[in-house]
Parts: structure tokens; sequence; C-alpha cells
């Protein structure tokens, strides 16, 4: 069906970012419930969301990505994605409040884990995985989200030469390219940035810096490239298998980074699909509700 930005009504706003404006919709004639997300564009922009509508689009049949419906005109030109409304928000939002234990953390891990394979499996790497790109629903669903940054691989191109995703997040290799001569793995610094992403829910905050500094460039070059991030796991209980997961993540040289497919077999994520696991994620959500 093809959709008109008048068919809709706006209820809030959901989110905002770089480029623009997340809104939660809802389609007056059904009453469906959707978010719309409205990037505000000039030329060079416009071909950035195209990208991201096209992978959107390529991995519209999976689980754990965000679901993508229509792009809707609007009378600006701006560009409107109709995306699934997940009504949990994002998980930077929900960390925030407190850290989160370690079996929601694993089911999370995991649910993110199957999202990155999908992608992998299609020669897809996300390039921006952060809490603020992970959206969980009522249902405890953990989906990947915001392809704005994402890249379809050809092999023809140079994968260092846009650059791109945020910096807190990058790996070592991709703040030092040249250092890795050719042999640098997109796929590999996806991982990386999980791992880190992961451990930050289990910490609460940012986990390569002192809670609330504001980092700048050079800071985070020294944290990310000559700190031991594997390390940062041990400034709050944690399990074995929780430890060996993140040094798995988070091993500096690239080529010693356990892929996707390796990381779904841990300990830590592989039994994380169980009635133990969903509760874990309802409660964070449930905690979220009551203190709202
Ligand atoms: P970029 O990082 O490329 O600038 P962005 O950050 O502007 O993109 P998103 O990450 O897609 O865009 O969305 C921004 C925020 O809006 C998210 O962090 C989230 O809080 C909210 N949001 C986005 N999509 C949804 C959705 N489908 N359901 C609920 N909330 C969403
Ligand atoms: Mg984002």
């Amino acid at each position: 069906a093809e959709f008109r930005i008048s068919d809709f009504e706006k209820l809030r706003v959901l989110g905002h970012g770089n480029g623009g404006t997340v809104y939660k919709v809802r389609h007056r004639r059904t009453a469906a419930v959707y978010a719309l997300k409205v990037v505000h564009t000039d030329a060079a922009l416009r071909c950035q969301v195209y990208r991201e509508v096209d992978i959107l689009r390529r991995v519209a049949e999976s689980n754990h990505v965000v679901r993508f419906h229509a792009v809707v005109p609007t009378p600006s030109g701006d560009v409107a994605l109709l995306l699934e409304h997940m009504d949990g928000g994002s998980l930077d939002a929900l960390l925030r409040r407190r850290p989160f234990p370690e079996p929601a953390v694993a089911a999370i891990a995991r649910q993110a884990l199957l999202g990155l394979a999908e992608l992998h499996s299609r020669n897809i790497v996300h390039r921006d995985i952060k809490p603020a790109n992970l959206l969980i629903n009522a249902a405890g669903e953990v989906k990947i989200a915001d392809f704005g940054v994402g890249k379809v691989l050809r092999r023809s191109l140079d994968p260092c030469d846009s650059y791109v995703g945020t910096c807190a997040y990058m790996s070592p290799e991709r703040f030092d390219p040249e250092s890795h001569g050719g042999d640098y793995d997109p796929y590999a610094a996806d991982v990386w940035s999980l791992g880190l992403a992961v451990l930050e829910l289990h910490r609460g905050h940012f986990p390569l810096l002192p809670e609330g500094a504001r980092p700048d460039w050079a800071t985070l070059m020294v944290a990310i490239c000559f700190g031991e991030a594997a390390r940062a796991v041990t400034e709050r209980a944690a399990s074995g298998e929780f430890r060996g997961f993140i040094e798995c993540c988070l091993q500096k040289e690239s080529g010693k980074r356990w892929s996707v497919a390796e990381l779904l077999g841990h300990p830590f994520v592989a039994g994380a699909d169980g009635v133990e696991s969903e509760r874990a994620l309802r409660d964070l959500l449930r905690e979220d509700s009551d203190e709202s």
C-alpha cells in the first residue's frame, strides 16, 4: 500500500539523531502504531538515507532487525521511513536508570548477535553498534536499528574509505587502519562495538572512561588503542562466562576476535533464550514503567 504523510497522526517524539527526528505515529484508518524516522535532507544526506532504505529492504525478513515498512513522501522533500515501533525504546535510555543484571545482558547479547549474524550473512556491516541503536519491545525482543551508516560491502571498495560511525565504539583498527595494512576486517569491527555495548549495559556507563566523563577524540583514542578494554569488566562483579565473552569480543587484534557465529556458541549466550531470560528482559521494562 502507498502511504501519505497525512495518513498519520503524530503522537510524540521518540528520539533525535544526527540527521532528523523519530516520531511515534498512528495510522488514522487502521490505528496501527509505527515509528516514523524523518530525516531532513540535502542531496548528500539523501544518498545516505536511501542506502539505509536499501539495507532495510534487504533484511526485511530478519527477526532481530527493526522492521521497515515504507518510505513516506513529505511535502518538504524530507525523507520519512515508516518503521516498526519498538515500544521499550533504546537500551541506552534504559541503562541510564541502572546497570542491567547479567541474565538480561546475556539475553540482549544473544539477540543482538542473531541480528548481526543476519546482517553479516548478507555481507552487510552495521558500523554503528551501540546501546542507542539497540531497541527493545514489550515482548522482550531486541532488534538492531539505525542503518544510516550501515554499508553494503562490495569487494571493489576499500572498507576504510568512508570514515563513519561513532568514535566511542570504534575498534582500534578503525582508529588506525594503516597499522593493519589491508587486513581491516569490518565484520570484526562490528564485534568489537557489540562487546563494548554489552559491557556498557552491565556497567551502566561507557566502560572505557570514568562515569560522566566527556570524551574527546584524543582521550578516546588512547583508551581504545592503548588501554586494556577487556579489563574494564572486572570493575563490577561478573561471572567467568561474562568475562570470557567480553574478552572474545574486545581482543585488540581483530584477527583474534571471535566471529559472530562463534560467539553465538559461547557459554555466556548459548543458553540465554529460556524462560529466565525472558523474565529478566521483561523486568527491565517493568521497573522502567513503574518509575515513569
Ligand atoms: P544516525 O545515528 O544515523 O544519525 P539516528 O540516530 O538519527 O541515526 P536512529 O538511531 O534510527 O536515528 O533513531 C534515533 C533514536 O530514536 C533511537 O536511539 C531511539 O531512541 C529512537 N527510535 C528510532 N527508531 C525507533 C523505533 N523503530 N521504535 C522506537 N524508537 C525508535
Ligand atoms: Mg542512532
